[in-house]
């Protein structure tokens, strides 16, 4: 972990985070293709950091993403750091196992990877400006450390798991295996919460806006923009003539393959992705007579070793590729190189463009589709899918021509009259070279960008920073704080509590005590005097909505600030009310930040129902419910586990030196991530989910000998010490 500081105490530039979690994140020779989860989304989110950079603005992007240790990929991506260019760096977070995963198996590790962002930004000293997260993964992370933070969190979804989610089912698939191997239930929560969340939301396409955000609870039309990207056109641009005719060892590579390399090249390149739709070419090709005598199809498919230890889907694409190959009996007239350098890439365009070929991405669904850009800049026209981003550039550009996917016999016939006809071949290949230069530069994109975050948080109110946050009193005799729930933890064994008691009393005086409660500050300070503890030095109370201090009760403030935003009680209230068998309840434990409700569970809606219902109604809120009929709804930025993370970034706690201990659902939040959680034995079922997460120890014993062995565990009256860890 890296904790130098690493910018000057008086910057005046602006500090942007960019967080890209999933696949292999660098700054050079990016590895694009080489998995299914290495794609089009790195190079984005490395070329809009880059440009981002050049601003005068801004002074410093940090691109976040998951530190990886497997010596079945490149060394390169366990570099804690990496220095890309002037005002650019990476920083890799060593979150979850060292191994390197797909992106479906990231969920459990989210939690500690914004832990470790809220370590790293204390280590800087400052709170970036502005969060950016790409995809649903970063979408979550980002969001929470957003609400932490207070400060605007933007929100690129890429690509959705909703609309993926119907595709898979319509394509025939089984809904039951769908989840398994998509997540796509977290998916789905994690986008709309980082949409919730979102004070501005970037899409590429406006058939994105359309056909996929629009789509989601959250979908808020007037913060949506569309920019598209660009492309770095000092990569890509145009042979000049009788130039370099053999590009390179990868031009050799190519003709190798082929009987007459002369033919013109029709080239594909995508990852191995069963979206990516290589078999349909593949039969296109092979099925059009007059196509195969004309021209020669080159697929690059990123690059491989054994096509058996592959990835499932990547074996899979591969495999069907191949045997397609070999069914159509195309030996001498397709070439797949096994692999390819990033410098590669434009030499392949070139190459393509030079033989009068054309570009083909045939993806069943395309969000964008960068290799269009790349092609156009290489003056190389395009056949591409009559969907989202391929309608956008050929409607600017006019360099090539839209066809339906899933028909072979009409791709084959476009692909054909494509290089047939030398004019028109020669007019989509000029307006491509101008198109790009017009429509798709990342200079463009970042005056867009700019000027759109400026108008999306002029509106914003002035939230509190880090800056302000860490100014403030400190709680200044505490290194470490216990933090346990009441009801059945605490409570529950009068010997266990009266063990607890004096295990408090004995500890040193640099251990501060508090409680994370579902009751109202009122009912919590009943309890505590019935159970004779020590006065606490925090209290998180009414579900993480209230913070309060010490004896004297102080109120945090800036955390009711944080969370007051968009809150909007009386209309929340005024709309379940207004749901049949939802009745307003427990007045005395509702609190400014908490409202209550009974709802009954024969007529009134179920859970699900209710939360869509407020998510239509624009609301934000976190809605819960306990024992069937017991309706919580509080603000979206306020929960038990939030509390806890603004406290130890408000008061330079590490989490490692926060105890936090529960026994029931309501606690997973704020048992998970980089604190040390401890569950009682006597806990509620719903918390087998966080059994085998890292830094959760699950007690033998009940009640509060359970706290007690909680405390032992990671020795936290002495010193601390995580078992299965090293560091500390
Ligand atoms: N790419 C590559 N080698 C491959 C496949 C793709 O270098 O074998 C690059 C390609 O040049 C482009 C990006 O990966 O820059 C793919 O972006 P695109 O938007 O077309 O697809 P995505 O992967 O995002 O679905």
């Amino acid at each position: 972990m890296p904790n130098e500081p690493y910018l000057p105490g008086d910057v005046l530039g602006l500090y942007f985070l960019s967080l890209s979690v999933h696949g292999l994140v660098r700054g050079t020779d990016t590895e694009l293709g080489r998995d299914a989860d290495t794609g089009g989304q790195v190079l984005y989110v490395m070329d809009q950091a880059r440009i981002l950079a050049q601003q005068p603005e801004i002074q410093l992007v940090e691109v976040l993403t998951r530190q990886v240790w497997d010596k079945r990929v490149d060394v390169s991506y366990s570099e804690p750091r990496e220095e890309v260019a002037d005002g650019v760096r990476i920083v890799r977070l060593p979150f979850g196992p060292r191994r390197y995963l797909r992106k479906e198996s990231l969920w459990p590790y989210l939690p500690s990877m914004v832990d470790q962002i809220m370590r790293l930004v204390r280590a800087r000293g400052r709170a970036p400006d502005l969060i950016h997260g790409h995809y649903a993964d970063a979408g979550f992370v980002g969001a929470q450390v957003a609400k932490i933070l207070g400060v605007p969190f933007i929100f690129t979804g890429h690509s959705l798991g909703r609309v993926k989610k119907v595709r898979l089912l319509d394509q025939g698939q089984p809904a039951e295996g769908l989840e398994e191997r998509y997540r796509f239930s977290q998916r789905i929560e994690a986008e709309e919460g980082a949409l919730e969340t979102a004070a501005l939301v970037i899409a590429s396409t406006r058939q994105e806006v359309r056909e996929q955000y629009q789509i989601y609870d959250h979908y808020q039309p007037d913060r949506m923009v569309v920019i598209p990207p660009g492309v770095d056109l000092s990569r890509f641009s145009p042979a000049a003539p009788g130039d370099g005719q053999g590009y390179g060892a990868i031009g050799q590579e190519v003709d190798r393959f082929l009987a007459d390399p002369g033919k013109p090249l029709i080239m594909a390149m995508a990852r191995p992705d069963e979206r990516k739709n290589f078999g349909t070419l593949v039969k296109a090709f092979g099925e059009n007579r007059g196509l195969r005598e004309k021209a020669n199809l080159l697929l690059v498919m990123g690059n491989r070793e054994d096509i058996r230890e592959m990835p499932g889907g990547a074996k899979r694409v591969l495999t069907e590729t191949l045997v397609l190959i070999d069914r159509y009996d195309l030996y001498g007239s397709v070439a797949y190189p096994k692999g390819h350098g990033s410098e590669d890439v434009p030499e392949l365009y070139r190459k393509a463009a030079a033989s009068g070929g054309v570009f083909v991405n045939p993806a069943l669904t395309e969000p964008f589709g960068l290799t269009l850009l790349e092609a156009a800049a290489s003056g190389l026209p395009v056949v591409a899918t009559n969907d989202g981003g391929p309608q956008d550039i050929l409607e600017a550009c006019k360099n090539g021509v839209l066809v339906d996917p899933q028909d072979s016999d009409s791709l084959g016939r476009k692909l054909l009259e494509a290089i047939d006809y030398p004019d028109r071949w020669k007019s989509w290949s000029d307006n491509g070279k101008e198109g790009v230069h017009r429509h798709f530069t990342w200079k463009a994109h970042a005056k867009r960008y700019l000027s759109e975050v400026e108008k999306a948080l002029g509106g914003l109110p002035a939230e509190e920073g880090i800056r302000s946050l860490s100014r403030r009193r400190r709680l200044p005799r505490l290194d470490r704080i216990l933090l346990t729930d009441i009801d059945d933890t605490l409570t529950g064994n009068s010997e266990a509590l009266e063990a607890f008691r004096s295990a408090l009393e004995g500890a040193g005086s640099n251990v501060g005590f508090g409680i994370a409660t579902g009751r109202t500050l009122d009912r919590a300070l009943e309890a505590l005097e019935e159970l004779g503890v020590r006065a606490p030095d925090i209290l998180i109370t009414a579900t993480g909505t209230e913070i309060h201090y010490g004896e004297p009760l102080v109120v945090d403030r800036s955390w009711e600030r944080q969370i007051n935003y968009r809150w909007q009680p009386w209309q929340v209230r005024d709309s379940l009310l207004a749901m049949a068998g939802v009745e307003s309840w427990d007045e005395d434990a509702g609190t400014p930040f908490r409202l209550r409700f009974r709802l009954d569970p024969e007529t009134g809606p179920n859970l699900a129902e209710i939360r869509r219902r407020l998510r239509r109604g624009g609301f934000r809120v976190i809605a819960t419910l306990d024992h069937e009929t017991d309706l919580d709804v509080t603000p979206v930025r306020a929960s038990p586990g939030l509390a806890i993370r603004f406290l130890s970034h408000k008061w330079n706690l590490p989490p490692s030196r926060i105890l936090v201990a529960g026994d029931s659902g309501n606690d997973a939040d704020m048992l998970s991530g980089e604190t040390l959680g401890v569950v009682v034995g006597n806990h509620t079922p719903e918390l087998e989910e966080i059994r085998d997460l890292p830094r959760v120890f699950f007690a033998e014993r009940d009640h509060a000998w359970g706290v007690l062995e909680g405390i032992q565990h990671y020795q936290f009256f002495d010193d601390i010490r995580i078992p299965d860890e090293d560091n500390l």
